[in-house]
């Protein structure tokens, strides 16, 4: 365990009342920052009060986007004691991340330290109603400034935390999707599973045609045959066909949430019949015609479990579950926020102390 150098704030931001959380916008009275460099390696890790980088203009992450991300969640238990779900797992897509693009890695333990630590110091921050939480985006960026395409010599790795209420508005209706057929998120070989902004970025025309077309999120399609379903952009998919849930298997197309991960857990658990394989987009809406395709659903931290009540492919518009919130849905909703918030045993661990 690395020391962390803490310069607390002098003064203390206004928090937000709970019920006026929005996702993303406030940030918290402090950050956790460290630098790379190749003679140093990872050095100097500290927390300060939250304040702007600076950063040279020639810096090569904003000309050639060598950039990753992390995004998880501290929760305030029904006990009061604030709590994160599952941080070694994101230190190790991070990991994963920092392989794909090139970044020396931050040492997992280092991560899930700079988290918690963080956390500790600004705990006050995480909000107590229900469906909030503490949002913790952890982020590293090449800083080099220099032009010329290559491998950055020198990084950034920072951490801040924002109180965030549910992505969606609590009790938000089942979400319409539009099923990409005009553009692609990733292609095989390319950088979907890596959590990298340029990921993002690749979906902003899609996701603003689809807004305003009155669609609330797009569900892309694999890059290649445009048959098979990827994701949802941010969120993983899932299905529930006959008495058999599915989910694509995880590919380099796919970034592999941990929700993802978490929801297929509990399903094993309640023995019900889960598959990881492709599932085609013609297979879908055949299921949706006769009757077969019961429910759909999102699944990631920022939106939690959210139903999907409509898909429109082509132009061919598909209700699901009535454009209600089936039980399936429901039931991990219910289950994976008890286990969160503290309500239901955590069996698996997931959620650990600051
Ligand atoms: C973060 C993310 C998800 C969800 O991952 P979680 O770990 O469950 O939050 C899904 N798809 C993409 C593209 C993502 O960036």
């Amino acid at each position: 365990m690395s020391e962390i150098a803490i310069t607390r704030a002098t003064s203390r931001k206004p928090r937000p009342a709970d019920a006026d959380l929005k996702f993303g916008t406030v940030f918290t009275d402090h950050m956790f920052l460290m630098e790379y460099s190749e003679a140093k390696g990872w050095h100097d890790p500290r927390i300060e009060p939250y304040h702007p980088l600076s950063l040279d203009p020639a810096a090569m992450v904003l000309q050639y986007s060598q950039t990753i991300f992390e995004g998880l969640k501290a929760y305030r238990l029904k006990s009061g004691e604030v709590k994160i779900f599952r941080p070694a797992a994101n230190a190790a897509r991070f990991e994963r991340s920092c392989v794909r693009m090139c970044i020396p890695a931050v040492d997992r333990q280092m991560f899930v330290q700079s988290v918690k630590e963080l956390v500790k110091i600004d705990a006050e921050w995480t909000p107590r109603s229900p469906g909030t939480a503490l949002y913790i985006r952890p982020t590293a960026i090449a800083s080099e400034a220099a032009l010329g395409m290559r491998t950055a010599k020198a990084y950034m790795y920072y951490v801040v935390l924002t109180p965030v209420g549910p992505l969606f508005g609590i009790n938000h209706k089942p979400l319409k999707i539009l099923v990409a057929d005009k553009y692609v998120r990733s292609i095989r070989g390319g950088v979907g599973s890596a959590k990298t902004g340029g990921n993002y970025a690749a979906t902003l025309l899609q996701t603003e045609e689809a807004k305003s077309a009155g669609f609330d999120q797009v569900l892309y399609l694999d890059g290649l045959k445009r048959e098979y379903v990827d994701e949802f952009g941010a969120m993983n998919f899932m299905a529930k066909i006959g008495d058999e849930i599915v989910t694509p298997p995880l590919s380099d197309t796919i970034l592999a949430g941990i929700t993802r991960d978490s929801v297929l857990h509990l399903l094993r658990e309640w023995k019900v019949k889960v598959v990881e394989r492709p599932i085609s987009i013609n297979e879908m809406y055949e299921a949706g015609r006769s009757g077969r395709l019961a429910e759909v659903w999102a699944v990631g931290t920022g939106v939690g479990i959210s139903a999907i009540g409509e898909l429109t492919y082509r132009g061919e518009r598909l209700v699901v579950s009535s454009g209600e919130t089936g039980p399936t849905t429901q039931r991990i909703y219910n289950e994976l926020n008890a286990i969160r918030y503290g309500e239901s045993p955590d069996p698996y661990g997931w959620l650990e102390a600051l």
